[in-house]
């Protein structure tokens, strides 16, 4: 097991890009004793992380669609975990409960495609034990009193929960800040030089840096340039867009009060707002909601739940996720020498970040490998772009 040391006090890492994966790393790194400087070309935390629903959702993962990587399921189990305490930490810190909760999510049905949805999700918790409960629909309306009336039945999934990722991105600004990492916001890196234990970058090029941290989100994909020459960090099509669109609505009285999935849609309410998405379009760069897909959503949304049809709604979105063809994050070395990447965490990353944060610290620190780092390496993406369609491209539109 190989060590990270340097002269000083700590080692000296950068870590690049400011989401909720480069932030959850940056406490992680800063935690364990390094001197951490987070790099952002934006202000952080206002990219996927923004655009999310904040759903932390390992049951959800248990059915494993196919091309699925066999160990994902079990990372997010992992996930979870770590949330408990993590968000204890950044509501101490804060004084914000962040609206994480215990009141577990329903699946819900009510057209035959999503009955076989919830019977195959069912199946598939009980073949790996994860809690769950098939509910009759009076049961499910008494649970949820929102649900409609039309409602064929639902799952309650215990381990399914949710947090307000917009409080999480600002609560780790305030963790990040007590543990002393260096934000630098607005800078973008575009150039790597050195070898480890001597690293610059263009954004900042009097610093030297022991190991750099890549947590990029989908900006994984473009390249960077490492000794002059364009280098790409993950093999060609290892990372994908996927677009997604949502809108959201006032949290009202007699609105839904706990996480309700139907198909590849959801809603997920908050207490400043009602979130309902998403479209999943691999291979969409860009982040324009339609109106005409929006629609779509909201009509889906309110066939569960029907007080979604009433009221104006607040806002629409768009999100780019970073992709990867077996839905698993890419964790570990990069293709350059001291530059390890934590990235592709696709619709798991608020789910995955602090994870993620303590798997990268490990790793970057203290050499540790094996375990989710050895699974969730980027090898598995030799050749990828050969074919890095999705196993899912499953779209409301
Ligand atoms: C519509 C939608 C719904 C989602 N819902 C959920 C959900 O309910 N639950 C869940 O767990 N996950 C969800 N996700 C997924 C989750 O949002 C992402 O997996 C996660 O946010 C990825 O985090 P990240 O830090 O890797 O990327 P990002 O949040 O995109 O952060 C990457 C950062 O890197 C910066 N950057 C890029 N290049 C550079 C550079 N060269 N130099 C400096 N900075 C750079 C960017 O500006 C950005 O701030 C959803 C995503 C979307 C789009």
């Amino acid at each position: 097991m190989n060590t990270l040391s340097s002269s000083g006090s700590g080692p000296r890492i950068a870590v690049v890009g400011a989401g909720v994966v480069g932030m959850c790393c940056a406490l992680s790194l800063a935690d364990r004793g390094a001197r951490v400087t987070l790099f952002e070309r934006n202000a952080p935390g206002r990219g996927a992380s923004w655009a999310a629903a904040g759903m932390l959702a390992p049951a959800f993962e248990a059915a494993g669609e196919p091309g699925v990587h066999p160990a994902l399921f079990d990372l997010c189990l992992a996930g979870a975990e770590v949330w408990k305490s993590f968000s204890s930490r950044l509501t101490a810190l804060t004084g914000r409960a962040l609206d994480y909760g215990d009141a577990g999510a329903l699946a819900c049905a009510i057209t035959q495609e999503q009955g076989e949805r919830i019977m195959a999700l069912a199946s598939a918790c009980e073949a790996r034990g994860v809690p769950h409960i098939c509910l009759e629909p009076e049961d499910a309306r008494r649970r949820e009193p929102s649900l409609s009336a039309e409602l064929a039945g639902a799952l309650e999934l215990p381990t399914d929960q949710q947090i307000d990722n917009w409080g999480v991105v600002e609560a780790l600004g305030a963790a990040l800040a007590d543990a002393e990492v260096r934000v630098l916001s607005g800078l973008s890196v575009t150039a790597i030089d050195g070898e480890p234990g001597n690293m610059h970058l263009d954004a900042a090029p009097d610093d030297v840096f022991d190991a750099v941290v890549w947590t990029v989100g989908e900006s994984a994909r473009l390249p960077v340039h490492y000794e002059g020459e364009i280098t790409y960090l993950v093999p060609e099509g290892a990372i994908v867009p996927v677009k997604g669109q949502l809108f959201s609505l006032a949290p009202r009285k007699a609105g839904p009060r706990r996480v309700l999935r139907f198909g590849p849609g959801y809603v997920a309410p908050k207490a400043s707002r009602i979130i309902v998405g998403s479209t999943s379009e691999w291979n969409v760069d860009d982040t324009h909601a339609e109106l005409n897909v929006i629609e779509a959503l909201r009509r889906e949304a309110a066939q569960i739940c029907p007080i979604l049809a009433e009221g104006q709604i607040t806002r629409i979105w768009a999100g780019v996720r970073p992709g990867t063809r077996d839905h698993g994050p890419i964790l570990g070395a990069s293709s350059i020498p001291g530059v390890y990447q934590a990235t592709g965490h696709y619709r798991n990353g608020i789910l995955l970040a602090p994870v993620t944060g303590e798997l990268m610290a490990e790793l970057v620190l203290e050499g540790r490998t094996g375990g989710f780092l050895e699974k969730f390496g980027m090898s598995r993406f030799d050749g990828a772009g050969e074919n890095a369609s999705s196993p899912s491209l499953a779209s409301i539109r």
